[in-house]
């Protein structure tokens, strides 16, 4: 299982700690060969090496397209060194073994994030001869060994100074599997700037690469194992530039209604703050103050808040850290903290507190994906926010300018609960949500028992899709709601309408559902 490195190529665009590597395998009298601005560090450095040119017998040309594509090193990678018919060819074209490949790339991605870079740039930064170095080296990693990280350089030397200079074969093929995982992420990268320059459909989506954040303890239960990993070259994702300041780690339920969190609280301007409980609001309210946005939110229904996360686009103040104390709280999530804030927050030991640090809008350019068996359904993110002028009144009277602003504000709720979703809201504050139901009349039903006493009397109603049958409006109408919005489009139509005329409701068509599953 070991093989022992006699010789090495080094070619490295990023050169730390190149130095002391190669320095360290000459110590060890393993040979270097090099090419030409690897060389040049290690000539100035001391350490001696070959050039490329010398062992090839073929020039550097180019400007480096062809530096290193020779067959002499390519038999060197790849000959199985204990078949006899390899051994012999190698012989008879005065081949040298090459027992490991230290390289790292072009700086491919590097130079596509610069601003403005000439497509001509970024097409000579496409490495030609590094991934195929890489990957003879990784197919052959029972005789050879391909290095690609600068921190794997330490432990390699160390196992090399430990066991006379060999590679067990469990080393060999880790660092083969990095290897293949690193010339992916590459090409991954390079389809992509293609995709993205063509104005491909979802052209994130066949050439995603994602990279472990971190390690989660379980998924959904315990006997699943679980981790957060986000897209390689993604401007933003749910915890860049989140710092936590305090609790026990982040759950994956935690990071999923997180996320369901902070894509609802981003359609309020105003201060808001959004609950959720595994993965539906169970309170939203946008008031003039945070704290306010909070006790209200919370009142929508203070059983379900238990041990739910709580969003905010505003700091917290010492006021608003007294309130939330008092409760039990899974997360708070929000842009800032007052030193007083924190001090009264600290209590809650295993309250986790993130903030958002540069409270930059999430990017929402990908697409959304569900996971089905061997596949993905794909599709655009329900990204949309309507206006009044966007929509109709389907009834004989017309909802009041309040009416209006209530009915706007459930219905950018509704779009973030899971169907089929009821949302009764009054006063900017969700008062009873009905989520996640198989039948829309048992949605309604679950508003209102929700809703606290008195609380429905003056709100109004979001529903996420038609209504098919007058079954549905009919006991929030009978409860006190004074408007309606829906898509509208059922063939019943007409009775829904009836429904609502008969009690002097207000409805509002949209022609828009907000199917959320
Ligand atoms: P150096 O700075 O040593 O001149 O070049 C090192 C870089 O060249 C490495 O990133 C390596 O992957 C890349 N490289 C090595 N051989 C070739 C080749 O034949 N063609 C191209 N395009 N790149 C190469």
């Amino acid at each position: 299982g070991q093989v022992e490195i006699r010789r090495a190529l080094l070619s490295v665009s990023d050169k730390t700690g190149i130095v002391e590597f190669a320095r360290g395998l000459a110590d060890l009298g393993v040979e270097i060969v090099s090419t030409g601005g690897t060389a040049g560090a290690l000539a100035d450095a001391g350490i001696p090496h070959r050039s490329i040119t010398d062992f090839t017998g073929f020039p550097e040309i180019m400007d480096g397209r062809v530096k290193t594509l020779h067959p002499k090193l390519y038999a060197g990678l790849l000959a199985v060194r204990d078949d006899e018919s390899h051994l012999a060819a190698a012989q008879d074209a005065e081949v040298e073994m090459v027992d490991l490949v230290c390289v790292n790339l072009y700086p491919f991605e590097q130079t596509v994030a610069r601003r403005g870079v000439a497509d001509s740039e970024v097409i000579e930064n496409i490495d030609i001869g590094g991934p195929t170095m890489i990957r003879a080296a990784a197919k052959n990693f029972a005789f050879a060994a391909p290095v690609v990280s600068p921190e794997a350089y330490d432990a390699i030397l160390d196992e090399l100074r430990d066991s006379g200079r060999k590679l067990s074969l469990t080393t060999r093929e880790s660092l083969a599997a990095e290897a293949f995982a690193y010339t992916a992420r590459y090409d991954t990268a390079i389809a992509r700037w293609f995709a993205e320059k063509r104005g491909d459909d979802f052209p994130q989506l066949f050439v995603r690469a994602f990279e472990k954040v971190t390690d989660l303890s379980y998924g959904e239960n315990p006997h699943q194992r679980a981790a957060y990993y986000a897209q390689v070259g993604s401007p933003t994702h749910l915890l860049s530039n989140v710092r936590q300041l305090g609790g026990k780690p982040l759950s994956f339920n935690n990071l999923l209604d997180l996320n369901g969190a902070r894509l609802l609280v981003r359609e309020y301007g105003a201060p808001a703050c959004v609950i959720v409980k595994h993965n539906n609001p169970c309170g939203v309210a946008t008031s003039d103050t945070p704290l306010d946005a909070y006790q209200r939110a919370f009142e929508c229904d203070p059983m379900s808040a238990f041990g739910g996360i709580v969003c905010l686009n505003r700091p917290v103040d010492a006021p608003l850290a007294e309130a939330l104390v008092r409760q039990f709280i899974e997360v708070l999530f929000a842009p800032g903290y007052s030193d007083e804030a924190l001090e009264i927050l600290s209590v809650k030991q295993n309250m986790r507190v993130l903030q958002d640090d540069e409270n930059l809008p999430l990017h929402l350019a990908e697409p959304d994906l569900k996971q089905v068996v061997g596949g993905l359904l794909v599709q655009d993110r329900d990204l949309d926010t309507q206006e009044r002028a966007e929509m109709t009144v389907a009834t004989r009277r017309e909802p009041t300018d309040r009416e209006w602003s209530e009915l706007l504000f459930a219905w950018r709720v509704c779009k973030h609960v899971r169907s089929n979703a009821i949302v009764l809201a009054r006063d900017n504050a969700s008062v009873g949500i009905g989520a996640g139901q198989m039948s829309r009349v048992d949605s309604v039903r679950i508003a209102v028992e929700k809703a606290r006493e008195g609380s429905v009397t003056g709100a109004v109603l979001a529903s996420d899709a038609f209504f098919p049958f007058a079954d549905g409006p009919e006991p929030a109408i009978a409860a006190g709601v004074t408007a309606i919005i829906q898509p509208g489009g059922s063939i019943r139509d007409d009775e829904v309408i009836a429904a609502a005329d008969a009690a002097g409701v207000a409805m509002v068509f949209t022609s828009r559902r907000h199917f959320k599953h």
